[in-house]
C-alpha cells in the first residue's frame, strides 16, 4: 500500500484537481485507490458530489484535543470505482484541539496504517498550507507531488515549500518529492514559459507531463466528476492520463 500526498502550501494550484483525477486514473488501470480529503474547505468532497458528512468525516478519525473515536473505514465512501474518505469544516475546528495533543504528527499515519492491504494506493489531497494536518499527511507519505503554476512569483514559494520538506525528514526519513506538476499552463502566455525555463533550472524534478489550462476543469468540479471520466476527449484529460503513466512507473518500481 502506497501513500502519495498532493502538496503545496499556496491554494489553487490544482491540488484537488490532480487529486481527483490521478485517483480516477490508476482506478480505471485496475488499482484499488483511496482519496482523503484532509482540507477542511472539502472542496474535493464537494467536487465528486458528495454532499453533507458531518459526523462521518476525517474530523471524526483525527480527532481534536483528544483521539478520533472513529475508525476510518467507518467514513469511507465508494464514489465510482473509487474511494473517498470526505472532510468536512468541522476538520478546522478538530485540528485546532490537535495541535496540543502528545503525538499529534503521527495521528494520520496511525489511522492510514490500519487500512494496509485494503487499498493499493492512499492519496493524500492536503489543505493550501503547512498546518498540522498537512505535516500529518507528509509524515504518512512515501512520496509527494506537488502542483505548480507556471508563475515566476510562485516559484519562490515552490522552493520555500519543499525546503520544508527537508525540515520534515526526521519526522519521515522515506518521503520522496516525486516530482512537481505544472498546471494551468497556456502556451499562448510568455510568461509560463519563462517559468517552466526557471523551474528547470532550479533542478526540481519536474513531470514530463504539462497540465494546460481549460474551462472544463472547473465545469467538471461542479458535476460531481473528475475531468477524465466528464470529459474524456478532452486535452487536458489525456495529459492528465499521460501523468498517471509517469505516477504508475513510480509505483510499479517501488513495489
Ligand atoms: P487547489 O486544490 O490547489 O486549491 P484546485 O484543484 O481546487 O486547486 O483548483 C483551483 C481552481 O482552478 C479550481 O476552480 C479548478 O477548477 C481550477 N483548475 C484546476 N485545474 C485547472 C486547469 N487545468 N485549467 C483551468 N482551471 C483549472
Ligand atoms: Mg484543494
Amino acid at each position: 500500500m502506497k501513500i502519495i500526498s498532493i502538496a503545496n502550501h499556496k491554494g489553487g494550484v490544482g491540488k484537488t484537481t490532480t487529486a481527483a483525477n490521478l485517483a480516477a486514473c490508476l482506478a480505471n488501470d485496475g488499482y484499488k485507490v483511496l482519496l482523503v480529503d484532509l482540507d477542511p474547505q472539502a472542496s474535493l468532497t464537494a467536487a465528486l458530489g458528495v454532499g453533507d458528512c458531518e459526523g462521518q468525516s476525517m474530523a471524526e478519525v483525527i480527532g481534536d484535543s483528544a483521539p478520533g473515536k472513529m475508525a476510518i473505514e467507518k467514513i469511507i465512501l465508494k464514489i465510482d470505482n473509487y474511494y473517498l474518505a470526505p472532510s468536512d469544516l468541522s476538520l478546522a475546528v478538530a485540528e485546532l484541539g490537535l495541535a496540543s495533543r502528545l503525538g499529534r504528527e503521527n495521528v494520520l499515519k496511525k489511522a492510514l496504517d490500519k487500512l494496509n492491504g485494503k487499498f493499493d494506493l492512499i492519496i493524500l489531497d492536503c489543505p493550501p498550507s503547512l498546518s498540522i494536518l498537512a505535516v500529518n499527511a507528509l509524515v504518512a507519505s512515501q512520496a509527494i507531488i506537488s502542483p505548480v503554476l507556471p508563475q515566476a512569483a510562485d516559484l519562490r514559494g515552490l522552493v520555500l515549500f519543499l525546503q520544508s520538506l527537508d525540515a520534515l525528514k526526521d519526522l519521515n526519513p522515506e518521503a520522496e518529492l516525486l516530482g512537481v506538476l505544472i498546471t494551468q499552463f497556456d502556451s499562448r502566455l510568455i510568461h509560463h514559459d519563462q517559468a517552466i525555463t526557471k523551474l528547470k533550472e532550479a533542478g526540481l524534478p519536474i513531470f514530463n507531463t504539462i497540465i494546460g489550462r481549460t474551462v472544463k476543469a472547473a465545469e467538471s468540479m461542479g458535476t460531481g466528476q473528475p475531468l477524465v471520466k466528464y470529459d474524456p476527449g478532452n486535452p487536458r484529460a489525456t495529459e492528465y492520463k499521460l501523468f498517471s503513466e509517469e505516477v504508475k512507473t513510480w509505483l510499479e518500481k517501488t513495489q
